[in-house]
């Protein structure tokens, strides 16, 4: 919990899914650590500038999609048939419009689609091949499936593989189970946003649809309370209204962010676990980035500077 109160602020993760520290070399950690601090300038960079929360947490999404180390828009895991479905979400806490984009195969920037969705009320969610049509129509950029592929998340897919040939699927590292990137802000007029985009878990069924999409489950911002986006076992953030409940735990039960956060981050523990972490800001600006994996790439940034870790540090 960082008390950050009173300014604006952005605060980000790049999933739960680190590297284990003893096998993080030296180039990786570095490429992830700039790919967090380049997200968080340019979202801080329109905080600074007076603009809005969700526009901060676009500019912020958009980097780390843009960024092979995190698993979202290039560089995103693969599902089980060897291709790469897309979901992502964002909400306003000023108007509580959300958009989200689910299973799409085409969108470059699926955060992109989320936020031109959630510039109307209906449709709030699309997906699928509908999502990829609706975006290429409004002129955000298509590529093919295969931009989204990188060499280590194929070397992922194929140990993945391997390992639900040998039973041993639940004994999957982190890395090879989590990723997404999500990022929270508050802004100078005193607006919260959250958006969230992944690829999904390595491996996942085709057609699998994870919480990052799911308004409340793992993406929620409400200026009352707070923006949450999270990262982990998606089927968990769902059953238990993950984002949502952060909101419901401030607004009617007076816990703070941190107790709030906390609080539902062991709720997934409660269901057996499986990995779980989230960014979250409140409308003080206060911070929290808790997680209870080996580590979670994460950071913020507001006027006194910039933070950003991987494991515990
Ligand atoms: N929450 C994501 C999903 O379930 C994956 C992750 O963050 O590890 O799709």
């Amino acid at each position: 919990m960082t008390n950050t109160a009173g300014k604006p602020v952005i605060a980000i993760h790049g999933g739960a899914g680190t590297i284990s520290k003893a096998s993080l070399t030296p180039e990786a950690d570095a490429a992830a650590r700039a790919g967090l601090r380049n997200a968080l300038e340019a979202g801080y960079a329109v905080l600074a500038g007076g603009g809005t929360a969700l526009d901060a947490v676009t500019a912020a999404v958009v980097e780390l999609e843009s960024h092979p180390s995190f698993n979202s828009g290039y560089g995103a895991a693969f599902n089980q048939g060897g291709s790469h479905e897309l979901d992502a979400a964002i909400m306003d806490g000023q108007t509580s419009l959300a958009g989200a984009v689910a299973g799409a195969k085409r969108i470059k920037h699926p955060i992109l689609a989320a936020r031109a969705l959630a510039q109307q009320a209906d449709p709030l969610l699309l997906i699928g091949e509908a999502a990829d049509t609706w975006a290429q129509e409004r002129g955000l950029e298509v590529v093919e499936n295969s931009f989204f592929s990188t060499d280590s998340r194929r070397e992922l897919l194929e140990r993945m593989l391997e390992r639900q040939r040998q039973g041993t699927a639940a004994q999957a590292t982190e890395q090879e189970k989590h990723g997404t990137v999500g990022a929270v802000a508050l802004d100078a007029h005193g607006h919260l946003a959250a958006a969230t985009s992944t690829g999904g878990y390595t491996a996942k069924p085709v057609g699998r649809v994870g919480d990052s999409p799911i308004i409340g489950a793992g993406t929620w911002a409400d200026d009352r309370t707070c923006a949450v986006s999270g990262t982990g076992k998606g089927e968990l953030f769902i059953r238990t209204a993950l984002a949502h409940s952060i909101h419901a735990r401030m607004l009617y039960a007076g816990q703070t962010l941190a107790q709030a956060a906390q609080a539902q981050i062991d709720e997934t523990g409660r269901l057996g676990g499986g990995g779980a972490g989230l960014c979250a800001v409140d409308r003080h600006g206060n911070v929290a980035l808790p997680y209870d994996t080996e580590g979670m790439y994460r950071g913020w940034m507001n006027a006194d500077g910039v933070y950003v870790a991987i494991h515990e540090e």
